[in-house]
C-alpha cells in the first residue's frame, strides 16, 4: 500500500509516501513537519528510505526519520550526506512488494532518480514531472532544461504501462497518467 504522508501537511514539504509490505520504505523524507510521528501512525519500523533527489524539501526530516527508525537510505550521489547506498542508473530495487527500476533523470537536479515498476505500472517520479503537465524547475544549481526533457523521454520510453505516478508535489495521477507524461514532454519543450 502506498500512502502520501504529507498529502494534507501545509509546510515547505516535498511528497512522503510510506510504502508498507516487504520492504516497508519511505520514497522521500520531506520538510518541515513532523515525519515520525505521521509514519509511526501506520507503522513501527522502516526498512529502508529512498530519496529521488537532494533538494532540502526532500531530505530535511531525514535526520529525524534516522534517529527514530535507525534506518539507512539509498539514492543516486553517495557523496551527499543524506545518502548511506548509491543506486546505479538501471538499478533494481525492492519498494513495498514490488521490484522497481531506478532511472537517473537529471535535468532539475543531477542526482534525480525515478523509480518505475513494470509489474505494476506504478511509477515514483520525484520533481521530474507533476500532474497536468507540470515538470521540474530548472533554474537551481545543476539544472538544465534539455536534460530535463532528454530524461523526461528517457522515462517514457522505458515505461510500457503506467497506472499510477506518484510525483513530487501536488497529487499522485492514476487517471491515464501516461497523458500527463505526454504533456509534461511537450510542455517543457515550450
Ligand atoms: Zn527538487
Amino acid at each position: 500500500m502506498i500512502r502520501n504522508l504529507a498529502r494534507d501537511v501545509r509546510a515547505f514539504t516535498s511528497n512522503v509516501f510510506l510504502v508498507t509490505g516487504e520492504t516497508t520504505a519511505l520514497v522521500d523524507a520531506g520538510a518541515n513537519f513532523d515525519a515520525v510521528v505521521r509514519i509511526r501512525e501506520h507503522v513501527d519500523h522502516l526498512d529502508r528510505v529512498y530519496l529521488t533527489h537532494t533538494h532540502p524539501d526532500h531530505v530535511e526530516n531525514l535526520p529525524a526519520i534516522r534517529e527514530a527508525f535507525g534506518v539507512e537510505t539509498w539514492g543516486y550521489d553517495a557523496e551527499s550526506e543524506y545518502v548511506d547506498h548509491a543506486i546505479g542508473d538501471g538499478e533494481t530495487v525492492r519498494i513495498g512488494d514490488d521490484d522497481y527500476t531506478a532511472l537517473h533523470t537529471p535535468g532539475h537536479k543531477p542526482d534525480h532518480l525515478c523509480f518505475y515498476a513494470r509489474a505494476t505500472g506504478v511509477c515514483f517520479a520525484g520533481d521530474l514531472v507533476f500532474e497536468n503537465g507540470g515538470f521540474g524547475r530548472t533554474d537551481l544549481a545543476g539544472g538544465d532544461r534539455e536534460t530535463l526533457i532528454r530524461s523526461i523521454d528517457a522515462l517514457y520510453d522505458a515505461i510500457d504501462d503506467l497506472t499510477a505516478l506518484h510525483v513530487g508535489h501536488g497529487p499522485s495521477v492514476t487517471e491515464r497518467p501516461i497523458d500527463d507524461l505526454e504533456l509534461a514532454a511537450q510542455a517543457a519543450r515550450m
